[in-house]
């Protein structure tokens, strides 16, 4: 009972922490695996992430059905996470987002790349998935397991896949690498785009492979406890 407490406070925390941070407005949502069942999930019922507080927090099993709703409404787009625990038993936990900066590189081609040390975490790629390849036209949410079991294909092995016209979706090691890797990724994107503004013709160094392969280990490893250092400050700068 004290892992689920603890992970349910932790999940709380990276709620109002991807709020504070502008990764999630009032969309967007993070889950945990439940600690003691791989085959359930821990996410907010439908409240904004700044708003989140332990009564919120739903069990669902993966296939994205509440174990029990005591009235609460789920997020429509559960099934991202159900299926991405579904297709990942290494991911522990999901983020999903429409971080900002994020959606120019899942609309126009140009791939979103490592660039700096942080963003090494994203990995060798980042692929787009597009709803419309396979669902025609919708209002773009993942609103079924079919939905989300694609989704979950294009992100395969990867940390990231962008989402065309609508967000990002992360499967992590644990909650506060999921915490590191949204941030980090709206942060990649917006460095990425500044320096194509002024790289003129000039090609742009991006981190190399060696590099994406270290700097990835370190980050998603937490050697030299990195991401615990970032944890603090990220609680501190959301009042958590
Ligand atoms: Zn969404």
């Amino acid at each position: 009972m004290a892992d689920i407490k603890e992970t349910i406070d932790e999940l709380v925390a990276a709620n109002r922490i991807l709020a504070n941070e502008g990764v999630v407005d009032a969309f967007g949502h993070i889950s945990a695996r439940h600690p003691d069942r791989p085959d359930r999930f821990f996410l907010s019922c439908s409240r904004s992430p700044e708003l989140v507080s332990a009564d919120d927090i739903m069990e669902f099993t993966l296939e994205g059905e509440p174990v029990d709703a005591k009235g609460r409404r789920p997020y429509l787009e559960r099934f991202i996470h159900g299926a991405v625990f579904e297709s990942r038993p290494d991911v522990r936990s999901v983020v999903h987002c429409h971080s900002p900066t994020v959606i120019p590189f899942g609309v126009t081609g140009e791939k979103l790349r490592p660039i700096m040390h942080n963003g090494g975490c994203l990995g060798h790629d980042v692929p787009v998935w597009d709803v419309d390849d396979k669902f025609g036209s919708t209002n773009l949410l993942v609103i079924n397991m079919e939905m989300g079991r694609d989704l979950a294909k294009t992100i395969g092995n990867n940390t990231v896949a962008l989402m065309r016209g609508h967000g990002a979706a992360i499967a992590a090691p644990s909650v506060r690498r999921a915490v590191f890797i949204a941030i980090y990724l709206e942060l990649n994107a917006e460095l990425q785009m500044k320096a194509m503004q002024i790289k003129g013709a000039k090609p742009i160094k991006f981190l190399t492979d060696g590099e994406i392969e270290v700097t990835s280990k370190m980050i998603l490893g937490n050697l030299g406890g990195s991401s615990d250092r970032a944890w603090e400050y990220w609680c501190r700068r959301a009042g958590v």
